[in-house]
């Protein structure tokens, strides 16, 4: 995979934004040579929103290089979400706002937003997750 110049500029303009510190250029050879994430080793060639290339970095360390791996776009959203969000300890799910409900034997998003409740229920547990981080975007997007 190859980058034009603005595609590279646009794509460390992210990585900043998202709070990765060091040598981008460093990352970028990384970044390029890697083609399957690094925790459960699916390939990565951007076909579809499971096989997107994240660049994954230690939110704790704010004053230094703080990259760490390059994950699948799961792998880094599960990893965000353990260091972002505390979770009920009833919780199984190992997701904030997801839980698996025995009732109807599938697992539960349940938040409420201004007021409003909002339950969804997924038979798949990546569902629900995709769900959660939807949402999460429209609301930073101020769609909600
Ligand atoms: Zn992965």
């Amino acid at each position: 995979m190859n980058h034009t110049k603005y595609e590279r500029k646009y794509l460390f303009q992210g990585w900043h934004k998202r709070g990765v510190i060091g040598d981008f250029e460093k990352y970028y050879e990384i970044y390029k040579k890697t083609t399957h994430c690094d925790k459960c080793k699916i390939l990565l060639d951007n076909s579809i929103q499971l096989r997107i290339k994240c660049l994954d970095h230690d939110h704790s360390i704010t004053t230094k290089e703080n990259f760490r791996n390059i994950l699948c776009w799961k792998c880094n959203i599960e990893d965000q979400n353990r260091q972002s969000c505390k979770i009920r300890k009833d919780n199984k799910s190992g997701f904030k706002n997801i839980s698996f409900n025995f009732q109807n034997n599938s697992w539960c998003f349940r938040r409420q937003i201004n007021k409003k409740k909002i339950v969804k229920y997924y038979k798949n547990k990546t569902h629900a997750i995709c769900y959660k981080y939807i949402l999460l975007l429209k609301i930073k997007s101020k769609l909600i």
